[in-house]
C-alpha cells in the first residue's frame, strides 16, 4: 500500500518506464544508422558504410612494405641478398610450391586476424567485398605476373561447408571475380578429403592433411587456364599449393594463389618437402 507518496512515486515510475522505452527506441534508431560500433575495437562507427569495421582498424591491416619473395610472397629478412634471378626465398629456390605466385594483402596478426574471424564464422559479406577491392587492386597493379582466365575460390569439404552455412574463400572470390571482369568458378575445385578434427596441427600435419585433399570436378573445363586461387589466410603454403596440384593435373595453365593475410613466418618442414618434390 502507497501512502501519500503515491503519486510522485508512480510518476517516477512512469517517468523510468518512459526513459527506459526512449533508450530501447533510441537505441533501435541508433542501430539503424550505425549498425554497432567497430566490430573489431568497439569504437563508434560514422558515416554510411556497410562495413563494420571503423577506418582505423581497416588502415591497420594492409602489410608494411617490405623486402618479400617475387614468387610465394614471404617476407624475407633483410639481410637476405638478392639472387640474380631477383629476391626468391628458400623455399622458393627449392621449388617448394606448384603455384607460380602467391600474395597476401596484410600480415595475420593484430586486428587482422580478428577480421578473418569475422569473415570465417560470421559471414560478413560487406567486409569479404571491401577485401575483394583491395585485392584487385593488387591484381591490376602486377599486370602480367598476376594475370588469370578465371577466379576460384580453395573449397571446404562438403560437409564443411553445409555446417558453416558458406565458404568464407567465396565471400571474397566472388566479388573479386566481379571486380577483375574475370568468371567465377565456385564448383571448378573440390575438397575430397576433410580436414582432420583435430584443433591444432602441426607442420607436418598441416601439409600432408591437405596433399592429395583436393580434386577438379569431373567433366569441368580446367584445360590451359591460368587460375587467381582465392583463400582468406595462406599458413604454410600448403593449401594453396593441394589445390594448385590438381588443378595442374587436370590441365591448368597457371595458378596464382591470392590471400587476405599471410602467416609472418611459413617454415616448410624438410620431409616434406623432399615429398612434395618426388610427387612433381
Ligand atoms: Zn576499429
Ligand atoms: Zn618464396
Amino acid at each position: 500500500m502507497s501512502g501519500g507518496g503515491s503519486f510522485s512515486e508512480s510518476a517516477r515510475h512512469a517517468g523510468a518506464a518512459a526513459r527506459r522505452w526512449m533508450t530501447t527506441a533510441g537505441d533501435a534508431l541508433a542501430s539503424v544508422f550505425f549498425p554497432a560500433g567497430c566490430r573489431i575495437c568497439e569504437r563508434l562507427l560514422v558515416g554510411a558504410s556497410r562495413v563494420p569495421v571503423c577506418e582505423e582498424c581497416l588502415g591497420s591491416f594492409e602489410a608494411r612494405p617490405q623486402r618479400k619473395c617475387e614468387i610465394c610472397g614471404q617476407e624475407l629478412p633483410s639481410f637476405e641478398a638478392a639472387a640474380p634471378e631477383g629476391l626468391i626465398c628458400p623455399a622458393c629456390q627449392m621449388q617448394t610450391y606448384a603455384f607460380a605466385r602467391a600474395r597476401s594483402f596484410g600480415v595475420y596478426e593484430g586486428a587482422l586476424v580478428r577480421a578473418i574471424l569475422l569473415l570465417k564464422f560470421e559471414e560478413v559479406t560487406p567486409l569479404g567485398e571491401w577485401f575483394a577491392e583491395k585485392l584487385a587492386g593488387m591484381v591490376r597493379r602486377e599486370g602480367e605476373l598476376l594475370a588469370a582466365d578465371v577466379v576460384v575460390p580453395v573449397p571446404l569439404h562438403r560437409e564443411r561447408e553445409r555446417e558453416r552455412g558458406y565458404n568464407q574463400a567465396t565471400v571474397l572470390a566472388k566479388p573479386l571475380a566481379k571486380r577483375l571482369r574475370l568468371p567465377f568458378k565456385a564448383v571448378l575445385l573440390l575438397r575430397t578429403r576433410p580436414r582432420p578434427d583435430k584443433q591444432v596441427l602441426s607442420l607436418e600435419e598441416r601439409w600432408a592433411s591437405v596433399r592429395g585433399a583436393f580434386a577438379t570436378r569431373p567433366g569441368s573445363q580446367v584445360d590451359k587456364l591460368r587460375v587467381l586461387l582465392v583463400d582468406d589466410v595462406m599458413t604454410t603454403g600448403a593449401t594453396l599449393d593441394a589445390c594448385a596440384r590438381a588443378l595442374l593435373k587436370s590441365g591448368a595453365k597457371s595458378v596464382v594463389g591470392l590471400t587476405v593475410a599471410r602467416a609472418v613466418r611459413s617454415p616448410i618442414p624438410k620431409v616434406v618437402h623432399a615429398n612434395s618434390q618426388a610427387a612433381r
